[in-house]
């Protein structure tokens, strides 16, 4: 098998495995080895809808050893600690000790993580959203927030928030026994500010907003730029203000988060008190890409030109979150999913071209889908000429992630859990609508003999 090529692929995630199973389907000859820090692939895109209860977490973490059965690819668990991209080799750190990996091609795809930008008090006092166990810890964190805010009495009970989007009580609960500090920090408790509306916080301000707590949250969304969602086109910003709104989130624009602290964050000129802080407003390279001496972005991202080949490296490529692409006359694509799979098909060929001779090809962006999740159930939907939005566009999401899972067997296991929940979904709702068609007819008839009756 080594005769045949020995590529390292580091990062489990969708740069990383998608790279992996390409080449395996193309060159089962080779001998392939992935490593990865987590036991799962994480669905990131899906990871929004844990807040709400609509996916589990066994839905967005698929294990590795699962979606690589049968591909021929060795799966290392362990931490990279140290890459050496001239030696095309690795260090890393496993449950049996530190060992260096060594191979013909090296792909670099340890995506990203957050970057508090050095703000006072925000990565001690912000709570992440990017991994699995950020958004379980969420998810914990608000329930408990609203239910320490329900316990000292706030007015925005669950009742206003069955009431709806529209209705939010503003600390209500005045005739507090202990004091009136209790309604203030009641309202501190159900209040979440989230930095950064890019699609992560514009998402995620929409899915607490529809979040079933004790309490109704009180959302604000902070933002320094002037606008929402940048590199998004005006159609879908324009449902996304529609979306926070109807959300009662409320939107603070051109408004540079300043820090926090364990009571709240700084604004310019003001201190806004909050329960929640999530931090959504920027991100960098992981801490072992950004110790690496090679060409960098000012953001510590690695540089590659089109063949996403490192300078004066062949054989060793980066992709994904953790690498920058610059191509002549095109702007860098952002950093998404779409794009980490889209890389990793370039990354594959090129590697095949390296180890076989053959030409690189060049990698060019093209901005497929564009979507965003807009609160339960309701998304938006862009491909092509097709616009979807609302329920339609939650389940044209659905199955363009069903499509993008990493393998077949989640796909399909998937597709028969969604199907049965919307099934379920709809006969749920057919019977209401039948109960309540009965209950309108009962109405009527009792109201048609009362005035019989008084006509008699
Ligand atoms: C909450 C959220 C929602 C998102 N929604 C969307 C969306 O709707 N659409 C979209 O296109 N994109 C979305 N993205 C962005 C998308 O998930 C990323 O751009 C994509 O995952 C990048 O792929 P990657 O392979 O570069 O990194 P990742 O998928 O993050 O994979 C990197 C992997 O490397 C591992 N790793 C890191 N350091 C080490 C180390 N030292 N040793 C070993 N392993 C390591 C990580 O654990 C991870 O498994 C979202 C991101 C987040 C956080």
């Amino acid at each position: 098998m080594a005769d045949a090529g020995r590529v390292l692929v580091l990062g489990g995630g969708f740069g990383g495995v998608f790279t992996a199973l390409r080449l395996a389907r193309r060159a089962p000859e080779l001998a392939l080895t992935l490593v990865a820090r987590d036991p799962c692939f994480v669905f990131k895109p899906l990871l929004y809808d844990l807040l709400t209860g609509e996916v589990a977490p066994e839905e967005v973490a698929l294990p590795l050893a699962q979606v690589l059965a049968g591909s021929g690819i060795q799966l290392i668990e362990g931490e990279v600690v140290a890459i050496e991209p001239a030696a095309r080799a690795a260090i890393v750190r496993t449950a049996a000790g530190e060992q260096r990996l060594e191979a013909d091609a090296l792909v670099i795809a340890l995506g990203a993580e957050p970057a508090y930008r050095e703000l006072p008090g925000m990565a001690a006092h912000a709570l992440a959203a990017a991994t699995l166990e950020d958004f379980l810890r969420l998810r914990v964190h608000l329930e408990r927030m609203s239910a320490r805010a329900a316990a000292l009495g706030t007015g925005a009970s669950a009742s206003a928030r069955i009431a709806g989007g529209a209705q939010v009580a503003e600390g209500g609960g005045t005739a507090d026994a202990e004091g009136a500090g209790r309604p203030a920090e009641a309202e501190r408790l159900r209040r979440v500010v989230i930095c950064g509306a890019g699609p992560s916080g514009v998402e995620i301000a929409c899915k607490v907003a529809a979040m079933e707590l004790a309490v109704r949250p009180r959302v604000l969304l902070v933002e320094a730029r002037g606008d929402v969602l940048p590199g998004f086109s005006e159609e879908i910003k324009h449902q996304a203000y529609l979306a926070l709104r109807a959300a009662g989130v409320e939107l603070r624009l051109g408004s540079p988060v300043l820090g926090a602290d364990e009571h709240g964050i700084r604004l310019p000129g003001e201190h806004v008190p909050a329960g929640t802080v999530i931090w959504t407003a920027g991100q960098q390279p992981v801490g072992v890409v950004r110790g690496l001496s090679v060409p960098r972005s000012r953001d510590g991202r690695i540089c590659v030109g089109a063949t996403l080949e490192l300078p004066g490296q062949p054989a060793v490529f980066a992709i994904g979150d953790n690498a920058r692409c610059t191509i002549e006359g095109a702007e860098a694509p952002p950093e998404t999913a779409q794009v980490a799979v889209q890389q990793a098909a370039v990354a594959a060929h090129n590697v095949l071209a390296r180890l076989r001779g053959g030409t690189l090809r060049s990698y060019r962006y093209y901005p497929l889908a564009e979507t965003l999740t807009l609160g339960r159930g309701q998304d938006v939907f862009h491909l092509l000429g097709l616009r979807l939005r609302g329920e339609l566009g939650y389940l044209a999401r659905r199955c363009v992630y069903l499509a993008r899972m990493p393998s077949w067997r989640h796909r399909a296991r998937l597709a028969v859990r969604w199907g049965g929940a919307l099934v379920r979904e709809a006969w749920r709702r057919a019977g209401r609508a039948v109960l309540a068609a009965a209950a309108r007819d009962g109405a009527a008839a009792a109201g048609a003999e009362q005035g019989q009756a008084g006509a008699r």
